[in-house]
């Protein structure tokens, strides 16, 4: 079959005849029908994870299962082992033994996949597979840390939510605070044209950085740098919560004096089965706007290119099918 392979980090990705993938005992093969591109395989491809090469990439998978149909692929594959807290309690995405897809095991950067075990399947019903692919990971990291700020949220009387950057996550996490709650939800994003975006996604105010007024119930940092962890901490409420889920590797101090009194910070990451199945769910109810651009396989290293020169707005979906 026909596949992106990364088999040198620094290099760019092979395009290879890979062999057929074998359904694992419990598992299946999936036909993939689409695989979007997340920013963590860029780092990947870089060399910045501990990963066993060669590898096929791509965790943002939909695919054809020939009895359940068109599926989406939960990625974040924990270690499976008894005994382990992380995968007994559903939290797969914190296994310290994580064997997740498209980087411990071949992804979706192919003509078809294997995937470890059928329960990993969530059926799409009538959701067009292209944007359904990135819910696995963009939609589904930003419902998870949405779902960190609903209760503080319900529990005062007019919440109001920050989301910091309004790139693909942020678009997704705006939407799921404005389906999901009360709040008023406001959008800051140093881009005009994704301020723009925003609005049009249903946020009530997108501002400007250095613009943010007020104090806020929950603040979702969807960026993580310095600069935004510093507007969380000055904007979050007393009692509040932030969640930060952008990997731009910024800190701030904690402690008496460095935060508002009794506001809660937490790290948010990716998202458990239960709730990809609910994100499908919700993404049945609700139609949820995201931009993509649809590439076949041999255009996958440009699209590469495209997106470390942080030149795109939406998100790239492969479709293994084109230029075959
Ligand atoms: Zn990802
Ligand atoms: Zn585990």
């Amino acid at each position: 079959m026909r596949a992106a392979v990364l088999t040198s980090p620094g290099h760019p990705l092979a395009q290879v005849d890979a062999p057929e993938p074998v359904a694992p005992e419990g598992g299946a093969v999936i036909d993939v029908l689409a695989c979007g591109i997340c920013h963590s395989d860029l780092h990947a491809a870089a060399g910045d994870y501990t990963t066993k090469l060669p590898v096929i990439l791509g965790h943002e998978v939909s695919g054809r299962h020939e009895r359940l149909g068109n599926v989406l692929v939960y990625a974040c594959w924990g270690c499976r082992q008894p005994g382990c807290w992380a995968c007994d309690s559903g939290q797969e995405m914190i296994c310290p033994n994580a064997t997740e897809a498209g980087l411990f095991k071949d992804g979706g950067y192919a003509e078809r996949m294997a995937v470890p075990d059928e329960g990993y399947l969530v059926p799409l019903g009538d959701l067009d597979p292209a944007h359904a692919a990135p819910l696995a990971c963009g939609g589904l990291t930003a419902y998870r840390a949405v779902d960190h700020t609903l209760a503080t949220l319900a529990s005062v009387a007019r919440p109001r939510a920050l989301v910091i950057g309004a790139g693909g996550l942020g678009q997704f996490g705006l939407q799921f605070l404005k389906i999901r709650s009360d709040a008023e939800v406001v959008v800051v994003d140093a881009s005009a044209e994704k301020r723009e975006q925003a609005l049009r996604l249903g946020a009530d105010v997108a501002v400007a950085p250095g613009e943010v007024d007020g104090l806020f119930t929950a603040v979702v940092d969807f960026v993580g740098a310095d600069a935004t962890l510093q507007t969380a901490r000055d904007h979050v409420a007393r009692q509040g919560i932030a969640v930060v889920v952008g990997l731009y590797g910024g800190t701030i101090p904690f402690g008496f004096g460095a935060v508002p009194h009794e506001a809660r910070f937490m790290t948010s990451v990716w998202g458990t089965r239960n709730q990809l199945a609910e994100l499908v769910a919700l993404a049945q109810q609700h139609e949820l706007h995201s931009e993509i651009e649809v590439i076949g396989l041999s255009q996958v290293q440009e699209a590469h290119a495209r997106l470390e020169s942080g030149q795109v707005t939406g998100r790239f979906v492969i479709d293994p099918t084109l230029g075959a």
